[in-house]
């Protein structure tokens, strides 16, 4: 029997279609769990305090772990939903007079000053984007939108050919400048941004920052999956997650334990959502290469790096190039990546040399699934 705490790592998705609100009973549960084991134990108990809610359309928690009471929590629970009401403002395409919202309005060809916050993501972001050769992009969004995963979107349709030629016409990240120094970007086309693949990594790193100004250096931050983990566990030891075996129906369970601090931690998959179409299923992650959604045996990619907003944007580039490609570019860029591939009615992993070390338990072996 373990008698470490447990957090879930699943891909909680807020875009799409399916259900999406289960990881946050899951992680309560073992950390329930987790508890009940430290008090039989006898050992001596540090103080947990939670905090959780809804932002980026699905959950956030937060676990502490102190060493007396944390001082100010109704303070501290406002400064968190305070930073991330900031980042939606900033980030989301769901806000209509967002920031980006607000830069598609502005003249092509001209410098527009951006916060602070969104010269930091779109940096990431197109550091990612050049890494993997296009195949992560901020600037998809006309294609997010063709396929239906866009803001308000709930129809199942399929795009013809034209449209996705004309939607991919207007995608390239090639087209945006970033002035980060001088916090202004430059479009030389009327390019429109979408962060939803790299702003809940960003969410995350806010609200770790946030915790660690306040003196606390012991915690778990996750947002729809997306995590940063610091300190130990409630236990005295390292954090420990688990990658969710990756399954379509609402049936979640442990794929591989990992035991990780100090990280950020994302995981990207097509297996919660997608449509289905005439027997075909088109997953919310894209290939801006093609302007169709992936269409692989990569079902899961799992990224560690100490920002989380690079782990997550990093997981989505993995998962359009596919198990091959990525674990070549992984091992290239020394990324700790963690793929799970389903042959033939099979799990199976593979993980890059970075991250061996993580992997101290034995993976569940070779999984049947449906
Ligand atoms: P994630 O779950 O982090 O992999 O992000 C997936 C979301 O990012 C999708 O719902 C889209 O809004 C967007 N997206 C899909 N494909 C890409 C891509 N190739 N590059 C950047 N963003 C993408
Ligand atoms: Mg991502």
């Amino acid at each position: 029997m373990t008698t470490s705490c447990w957090m879930t790592l699943v891909d909680n998705r807020s875009m799409g279609r399916t259900l999406k609100t289960r990881s946050a009973l899951l992680a309560s549960f073992w950390f329930g769990l987790c508890l009940f084991l430290s008090a039989c134990t006898g050992e001596p108990e540090a103080k947990v305090t939670r905090l959780s809610g809804m932002t980026m359309g699905t959950t956030y928690n937060i676990t502490l772990v102190t060493e007396g009471e944390v001082e100010d929590l109704a303070n501290l629970k406002a400064s968190v939903n305070n930073a991330l009401a900031v980042v939606n403002q900033q980030m989301s395409t769901y806000i209509d007079n967002s920031e980006i919202n607000r830069l598609k309005a502005q003249p092509v060809g001209e410098w527009t000053k951006v916060s602070r916050p969104l010269a930091e993501v779109l940096d990431v972001s197109l550091w990612v984007s050049e890494m993997s050769d296009g195949a992560f992009d901020v600037t998809l969004r006309p294609l997010v939108d063709l396929w239906g995963f866009g803001p308000g979107q709930e129809e199942d349709k399929v795009p013809t050919d034209d449209e996705i030629l004309k939607a991919q016409s207007r995608v390239g990240y090639q087209h945006l400048e970033l002035d980060k120094a001088g916090l202004r970007v430059k479009r030389d086309k009327p390019i429109d941004l979408d962060l939803s693949a790299v702003a809940k990594g960003y969410g995350v790193d806010v609200l770790a920052e946030l915790l660690e100004h306040e003196g606390i250096n012991h915690y778990l931050v996750e947002i729809g999956g997306e995590m940063r983990l610091k300190g130990h566990n409630p236990r005295g030891i390292p954090w420990r997650i688990a990658v969710e075996r990756p399954d379509e129906t609402l049936v979640q369970s442990v794929y591989q334990p990992l035991s990780v601090t100090n990280m950020g931690v994302a995981t990207s998959g097509d297996y919660r959502n997608y449509f289905e179409k005439d027997g075909v299923r088109y997953s919310h992650t894209i290939d801006p290469r093609t302007g169709r959604p992936i269409r692989h045996n990569l079902v899961s990619v799992t990224v560690l790096s100490p920002s989380c907003a690079k782990a997550d944007a990093m997981a989505t580039a993995f998962s359009v190039l596919g198990a091959e490609d990525a674990l070549t570019l992984a091992n290239r860029e020394g990324i700790a990546a963690l793929f799970i591939i389903k042959e033939s009615g099979q799990l199976k992993e593979v993980s890059s040399e970075a991250f061996k070390p993580y992997l101290t338990e034995p993976v569940a072996k070779t999984t049947s699934v449906q």
